[in-house]
């Protein structure tokens, strides 16, 4: 205890650290932050001597530089741009959807100044924020009206809600699914004040299940993608059109939680049962919900469509207000529906879409590229390109492996996963995955203007 005390008198004074050279006012760090990195720095030091960790006289110099690496660190920001090596182009941990040049500069021209959001220049009056896209998504869709909320489980908890209050709703077993960041369909219901009626069992649901459902108190019936699973083999699940045939005939609406919703159809990239909204709606759905950063590539959103009677009880209801989305998500979307106008440009100016439809042929040269790239920066590790499976992600297609092509890098001078580690430590960390003692990229979710960044920070970091 008594050299405790001792330490405790060695800690140097605030003062004394800011005459530090680190801390020169050329430096351009301003006083106070300045202070307060020091005082920080000087509790810690004073803890750490107290609980006995410490057991040194702490340097003027050692806590200059310990409180300008704390400034430097906190100038950082938290959320901020990475390289995704994964392969997967919907990552949710690594944000989704990719906005390309276009969609961004919408929402930079939007965001930085004043904006038409809820202001009708034509009539010189207020206007209405929604009305910006609810006219592209029904043109898009052939849907009678759309509304857009914060995100699917926003636009599904809202449907249940303006739909099915105190209402039953039946769902077949098999479609009770939780989705990631738990996104759980009975807890969803719950919240809504629905009331949920399982019918069929996990693998098999028929249509006379859905039928012998129906009671005096029934809502809707509800379909649900399975999004990030599949049950294979002896399975059976009710088309659509049956389930909205036996529902129209008693005088019931079907809602369908489409989860991605995509606009063009994936077949022509060898992705197969994943319909597109549009089909989804020809099957007689009456209110449908999906997805604004999952496959239609655009900004987070929950975007609803269907007929008309339903979504104005939505627009009415409370809790539309609350899951408003803001002016930056209203001009991402409106961005990239606008892209769907003229599939060209889509397929052009979509990453997601880009990322989709590239070939085998296109990310073996990107991959070659990328390993020459490496190897002119480094001499430190062994490069190869080989094949290895993608993913779409985000509960997309979750069967459907991607066949790529990815840059396999084995470190002479230190471990694989000291590799992986260094790599997610740099300014602009890069991730990528571990298979068989090597380090893999996989190339077709890296952008070509980054090759040089990956390469310098590989370089760096097989030292
Ligand atoms: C992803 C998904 C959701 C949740 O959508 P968010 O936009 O992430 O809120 C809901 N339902 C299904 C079927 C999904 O796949």
């Amino acid at each position: 205890m008594a050299a405790n005390t001792a330490l405790l008198r060695t800690i140097p004074k605030v003062d004394e650290v800011l005459a530090s050279p680190l801390f020169d006012p050329e430096q351009q760090l301003s006083h106070s932050v300045a202070v307060e990195a020091i005082r920080a720095v000087l509790e810690e030091t004073r803890e750490a001597i107290l609980a006995g960790s410490l057991t040194e006289a702490p340097t003027v110099d050692g806590v200059a530089l310990a409180a300008a690496e704390r400034v430097r660190s906190h100038s950082v920001m938290s959320l901020r741009r990475l390289i995704n090596g994964t392969g997967i182009v919907l990552h949710t941990n690594l944000g989704r959807a990719r906005l390309g040049e276009k969609v961004t500069q919408a929402v930079c021209d939007v965001a930085m100044g004043y904006s038409t959001l809820e202001y009708d220049v034509a009539a010189g009056r207020r206007g209405s924020r929604y009305s910006h896209i609810e006219e592209l998504v029904t043109r898009l869709t052939g849907a009678e009206s759309a509304l857009v909320v914060n995100n699917n489980a926003a636009a599904v908890m809202l449907i249940l809600g303006a739909m099915t209050k105190g209402k039953e709703v039946v769902i077949s077993r098999g479609e009770l699914v939780e989705i990631g960041g738990s996104f759980r369909v009975p807890e969803i219901m719950e919240q809504s004040g629905s009331i949920l009626v399982e019918v069929g069992s996990t693998n098999k649901t028929h249509l006379s299940d859905y039928e012998k459902a129906i009671t005096e108190n029934t809502g809707a019936f509800l379909k649900v993608h399975t999004s990030n699973f599949r049950i294979l083999g002896f399975t059976e699940s009710v088309p659509t059109k049956d389930m909205v045939e036996v529902a129209h005939a008693h005088g019931l609406p079907v809602i369908h939680d489409l989860g991605s919703g995509v606009f063009v159809n994936l077949e022509q990239f060898g992705i197969l049962d994943e319909p597109t909204v549009q089909q989804c709606l020809d099957a007689g759905v009456d209110v449908l919900s999906f997805s604004g950063d999952k496959l239609l590539g655009g900004p987070q959103a929950g975007i609803i469509i269907g007929k008309k009677k339903y979504i104005d009880q939505m627009k009415k209801h409370p809790l539309t207000r609350a899951l408003r989305v803001d002016k930056m998500t209203l001009a991402a979307l409106e961005a990239t529906l606008r892209l769907y106008l003229d599939p060209r440009d889509a397929m052009e100016e979509i990453p997601t879409l880009k990322m989709l439809a590239v070939t085998l042929e296109q990310l073996e040269a990107k991959a070659n590229r990328l390993r020459d790239a490496i190897a002119a920066k480094t001499s430190g590790c062994a490069l190869s390109v080989i094949e290895e499976l993608g993913q779409v992600g985000g509960g997309s297609v979750p069967t459907q492996m991607l066949k790529s092509r990815v840059v396999a890098i084995v470190p002479s001078a230190i471990s694989v996963m000291e590799l992986e580690k260094r790599l997610r430590a740099c300014p602009v960390p890069v991730i990528g995955r571990i298979n068989k003692d090597q380090y893999l990229l996989d190339v077709r979710t890296i952008e070509e203007s980054d090759f040089d960044l990956v390469a310098e920070n590989i370089a760096a970091c097989v030292q």
